[in-house]
């Protein structure tokens, strides 16, 4: 039986560099070290998660840049050329999240610090026994890579329960890619691209993390940790376990292993360093952080609504309680998971949300599975309001379909 190793480092309450360097070196030894890995003269594409701003390190949204400065440094004692890079949730500016946090100041020191979407050569990268996708778009940078290492923020996720090293991977997709996923299935097209961009090694800041309505709005959890591995789906199943859940209920992680990417039960998983059982910890989920309830708004899942749906939908409503637009919810009834349209209310009343809908949606149909977030706001809303935003930059119309 093929096992894999994955390491837990406990830091101080707000470690400094030189702790976190200690904390990645001491996590990338414990899984047997990274000599098999990183060549001299090798390009290693360290990908953090620059999902959104909050970029503060308390909001706990983002990786910091202290754990990939760290991966940069080791890289360079290789002697290989690390680039940090990534991109940002799409309509969000990457850059902007680059110089309000300390990837700004990295960048300043030396280190190549790259926003994806500036980048001018987009690739088509071929998926190897595709479910839903032949090839993704990326950039060439991605392509010309030796080494990609996955360096998520440990969180949970309005969509799709937990975001770390595989949902994270996301970020290598140009956002026409990101979009597209969400519309034609995110749970087998982002193992796709796991297929596709075929990362090494996974070091996951787990230092404050995000409980609730992640993977941008939740709330902070200080854990202090740091973790490593070589195969992403047992880092992910043990951030799972990490964080309360049993990883057969993160369908990323489930499907990645259903495609032999990785292994996932805790019989094939060795984890070194800290004990797991001292350092675990449940997370609120995203469907236990405070719902929304509006008198005369009307919310029917399916049998078949999945946690996707669920999930988004409330995120949604989240997004409007935020922008103080709750009152264009009464008088609506949202509908998804292949429920039965209600009789009594008129079918221009109505918002069907998700794939799962198609074959009973009304006009006010929002595609996708999961859809976006802000097309749920938007077809509730209609033209009587704009839908704001709450992180991306650019207008809806010119970032999603
Ligand atoms: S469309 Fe269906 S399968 Fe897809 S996220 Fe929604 S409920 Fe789940």
């Amino acid at each position: 039986m093929s096992t894999a190793k994955v390491s837990i480092v406990k830091t101080n309450p707000k470690p400094g560099y030189p702790e976190i360097y200690r904390a990645v070196r001491e996590a990338l030894a414990l899984i047997g070290g990274i000599e098999d890995i990183i060549q001299p003269g090798h390009l290693v594409l360290i990908n953090p998660s620059w999902v959104a701003p909050p970029v503060e390190r308390e909001a706990g949204c983002i990786t910091i840049p202290e754990v990939a400065r760290a991966l940069a440094d080791i890289a360079r004692d290789f002697g290989a050329r690390p680039v940090i890079a990534e991109s940002s949730a799409v309509g969000v500016d990457s850059e902007k999240v680059i110089q309000q946090s300390g990837y700004g100041r990295l960048r300043a020191m030396g280190y190549e610090v790259i926003d994806l979407k500036a980048q001018k050569a987009r690739v088509d990268l071929a998926v190897g026994h595709s479910k839903v996708f032949e090839t993704v778009e990326s950039w060439e940078l991605v392509q010309q890579a030796d080494v990609i290492i996955s360096v998520p923020k440990l969180k949970t996720h309005d969509q799709t329960e937990m975001t770390c090293s595989i949902k994270k991977l996301k970020g290598l997709l140009t956002d026409e890619a990101k979009k597209a996923m969400h519309q034609e299935g995110l749970f087998e097209g982002v193992v796709d691209l796991l297929t596709a961009v075929k990362p090494r090694l996974a070091v996951v800041d787990a230092i404050i993390c995000q409980e609730g309505v992640g993977p941008v709005f939740g709330k902070p959890v200080e854990m202090n940790l740091i973790l490593a591995g070589k195969d992403l789906v047992a880092v992910d199943a043990t951030c799972a376990r990490l964080i309360g859940y049993d990883p057969a209920e993160t369908l990323l992680t489930v499907n990645a292993a259903a495609r032999g990417l990785g292994v996932m039960d805790a019989d094939q998983i060795e984890v070194v360093g800290e004990p797991l059982d001292r350092v675990k910890r449940r997370f609120l989920r995203a469907v236990e952080d405070h719902p929304v309830e509006v008198e005369g708004f009307n919310l029917i899942h399916g049998e078949a609504a999945c946690t996707g749906c669920r999930n988004t939908v409330m995120s949604a409503l989240i997004d409007m309680r935020n922008a103080d637009q709750l009152m264009y919810l009464p008088g609506v009834t949202v509908v998804t998971g292949s429920a039965a349209l209600p009789a009594e209310v008129p079918p221009e009343d109505i918002v069907t949300v998700g794939l799962c809908m198609k074959a009973n949606q009304t006009d006010r149909h929002v595609r996708g599975c999961p859809p976006n977030n802000a097309l749920v706001v938007k077809a509730i809303i209609g033209d009587r309001a704009e839908v704001k935003r709450m992180y991306a930059t650019e207008s809806l119309d010119k970032t999603d379909h």
